[in-house]
Parts: structure tokens; C-alpha cells; sequence
């Protein structure tokens, strides 16, 4: 009989030549288990276990809904208490023009059905998004993906979008009349964590005012209290016409959603109709564990506690081979001095008990973005074990 590595590398489709190939067992709160021990996750599968992994409260609302109901109709046609509950949630804790909910299963479909709807409510087809940016791997959203090396192999893709730069006042020139949208994360994520500077956001919506394009923010890894905010636009002031949202809204399931205000969403409904159709989305299931993620995240202050937790992460990651930690929040990328070494610790994280990750468009660095139940005790651990192995790499690869 084939063990379960054997199975997983024999019938699943691979798309790198070095998973992690960490087999979990089961995993609660910060800790992934195998049947080899015990990994502290330090990436929260990609900012999404904002409340660490099967909280209780999670895995009860799953349990409870998936025995009152799972599928029963293709998105928009039933009511479903668990979906508008969440929708409501939403709509209250983000900025009041941001008021009516789309729910699909993904973030990458999330940011198809921004980009239909900007295409549908402007009449216009022109879409500027930027360099290093990353918006999903469906073919829309890699239309607008910031690397040309990941989008060649995949050509012809989407016509009339416009790749501009992050943070370059004269990228603002490219936004014109004809532009439907600007789609950016307010914080890259993939570039390796780059902040907006110079209030590039807020010369983004003035620019989109002027032309009467729309801007959207994916904050599809950013928001949920993964910067220390609950979502990354508080720290600018900066209000989108959309917002895309997936990852953590799930609370662990999968779901996405795009959000704006009614009367631009209302251009789906008519000529024609239906213009975003999904099945699964906004699975009462997923909805329901989102709205129980959410709840654990308000009522236990999480966010409160992020500035002091990235804090003493900054404090004991102190080591020659780091150059830079940049970030906000808990989305956090660590420099070193060279891509082999990060090569190699983010290989060897597991060794040390630890699960590390790439970032997709900056390889000179790693990602720290751990769940935000995280505690003091976790981060003093998981500190000591990064500096071991960032010892042990610069024997490797020494500077
Ligand atoms: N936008 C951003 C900013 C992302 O980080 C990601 C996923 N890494 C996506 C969109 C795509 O989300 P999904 O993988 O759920 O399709």
C-alpha cells in the first residue's frame, strides 16, 4: 500500500518541484501536528487562521450549520440566514458607502467579479494594476498580475490592462476616461510587503474622483486584523469603491467577497441579468464559519494585541544575516542577504519546528504572519527556533 506521501506525490497535481510536505494530522490554534510532532504555524496558511486554527466557536458554527443545511441553490436565490447575518456583520464594520455584499468562493473570484462589475457600472474596459502585485491565478485577475514572468507562458490574456508602479506619483498619469479601474492592495502583499508612502492611496482616489474610474483595494490578504487594523484602508483614511476580500473571511472555509455601495452593484442585475453567476458562493457553511471567526476576532480585542505581539517579534529577531523587517501588523517580511538563504530557511523551517513561506515576487525575503491568537510564550519560542536556524544558515551561507 502507497503511503500518503507516495499518494500525494503520485496523484496530485504538483505545481512546485519542492513542497513542504508537512502531512497533517490535525492542528488547534497555533499549531499544525503530524505524526512527526508539532509545527508552530507562523504563516497562518497564508493570512488566513486570523483565529488560529479550529476554533471552538468555528468548528461549532461549521458543525451546526452543515447539519441544518449545506448547498441548496446556485448563490442569490434563497435566503440564507448564516450568509446575510455575515453581510450585515460586514457591511457595519466597514465604511458605510461600502454597503452591499457579493459573496463567490475565492479570492481570485472575488477579483473577477470587481473587475466585471467596474467593466459593467463604467462602460469602460481599461484596467491599471501594478507591478509586483498579486490578485490570483485565474485568468483575469493574472491578466493584472505585477510580474510579467508568471504571466508570459499564459498569453493572450485580458486586453486593455495596464500594469503601472506602486508608490510612483507618475503612475497617476495613466489613469484616464477610459479607465474603468485601479485595482491595488493597499499593502502589496507578494511584492514582500511594501507600504504605500507618501499618501500614494489617497492620490490614487483623487485621480480615480477626476477621471471617474473606480478603485478597488484587494485586501484579500490584509484585512481581519492582520496589520493591526481591521482593515489595512483604516490606516490610510482611504475609502475604495470595492473592496475584495477572501482568506480570513472564511474563518477557515472558503470564501470570497466583493463589496460597494448598492447602486453600483446593482449594475449585475440588469442588461443582462445575473452578470456574476457562482454556485457555491457564499456557502452557508463558509458564511457561517466567517461570521464565527469574526465574532472570536471582535470579542477577544485580537487586533488590540497585534502592534505589541509584531513588537516583540522586531525585538528578538535580531541577527546578522536579517537586513530588514518590514511590514505592518503581523503581515511581516523578514530581509536577509541573499535568495539561498532564504531558500534554504524557509526548507528547513519545519526542522525547527517551525512553518515558514516565500514570498511569490521578492526572493531575498521570508513571511512572518502567524495567527493572531498568537501568544507572548509562542513568539519567544518560535524567536529562539528562527534565530537557531538563521545561525545555522549563516553557516551555510555566510555572508
Ligand atoms: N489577492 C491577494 C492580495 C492575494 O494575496 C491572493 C492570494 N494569495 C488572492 C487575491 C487570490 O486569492 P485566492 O487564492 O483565494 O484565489
Amino acid at each position: 500500500m502507497l503511503t500518503n506521501r507516495q499518494l500525494f506525490l503520485k496523484y496530485l497535481g504538483q505545481t512546485s518541484r519542492e513542497p513542504l510536505m508537512i502531512e497533517v494530522e490535525r492542528a488547534e490554534g497555533v499549531y499544525l501536528y503530524s505524526s512527526s510532532g508539532r509545527y508552530i504555524d507562523l504563516i497562518s496558511g497564508v493570512s488566513v487562521s486570523n483565529t488560529g486554527h479550529c476554533h471552538p466557536r468555528v468548528v461549532e458554527a461549521v458543525t451546526r450549520q452543515a447539519s441544518a443545511y449545506m448547498h441548496t441553490m446556485v448563490y442569490g436565490e434563497m435566503i440564507q440566514s448564516p450568509q446575510v447575518r455575515y453581510a450585515e456583520k460586514l457591511c457595519s464594520i466597514l465604511p458605510p458607502a461600502l454597503d452591499n455584499c457579493y459573496f463567490v468562493n475565492s479570492g481570485s473570484e472575488a477579483v473577477e467579479g470587481a473587475l466585471k462589475l467596474a467593466k459593467r457600472y463604467t462602460g469602460r474596459s481599461r484596467i491599471i494594476s501594478f507591478r509586483n502585485a498579486y490578485h490570483g491565478s485565474t485568468h483575469g485577475a493574472l491578466s493584472i498580475q505585477g510580474s510579467e514572468s508568471f504571466k508570459n507562458a499564459f498569453r493572450p490574456l485580458l486586453p486593455d490592462t495596464f500594469l503601472s508602479t506602486f508608490n510612483d506619483p507618475a503612475s497617476l498619469e495613466m489613469i484616464d476616461k477610459k479607465t474603468a479601474c485601479v485595482i491595488v492592495e493597499p499593502i502589496q502583499g507578494e511584492a514582500g510587503i511594501i507600504l504605500p508612502q507618501n499618501d500614494f492611496l489617497r492620490k490614487l482616489r483623487e485621480r480615480c474622483n477626476e477621471t471617474g474610474s473606480l478603485l478597488i483595494f484587494d485586501e484579500v490578504q490584509t484585512a481581519f486584523g492582520r496589520t493591526g487594523r481591521m482593515f489595512a484602508l483604516e490606516h490610510y483614511s482611504v475609502i475604495p469603491d470595492i473592496i475584495v476580500l477572501a482568506k480570513a473571511l472564511g474563518g477557515g472555509m472558503p470564501l470570497g467577497a466583493f463589496i460597494a455601495p448598492a447602486a453600483i452593484m446593482s449594475a449585475l442585475a440588469d442588461n443582462p441579468p445575473l452578470g456574476h453567476i457562482t454556485t457555491f458562493g457564499g456557502h452557508p457553511v463558509s458564511s457561517a464559519a466567517g461570521l464565527a471567526s469574526l465574532e472570536v476576532l471582535i470579542e477577544g480585542n485580537y487586533i488590540s494585541t497585534v502592534k505589541a505581539k509584531t513588537s516583540l517579534f522586531r525585538e528578538k529577531l535580531k541577527h546578522p544575516l536579517i537586513k530588514e523587517i518590514r511590514g505592518e501588523g503581523l503581515l511581516l517580511a523578514v530581509q536577509l542577504q541573499d535568495p539561498r538563504q532564504v531558500k534554504y530557511v524557509v526548507s528547513t523551517s519545519p526542522a525547527y519546528g517551525m512553518v515558514l513561506d516565500y514570498f511569490l515576487f521578492c526572493n531575498d525575503a521570508f513571511r512572518i504572519a502567524p495567527p493572531l491568537v498568537i501568544e507572548e510564550s509562542h513568539i519567544l519560542m518560535a524567536c529562539s527556533g528562527l534565530m537557531a536556524l538563521l545561525d545555522d544558515t549563516m553557516r551555510r551561507f555566510p555572508v
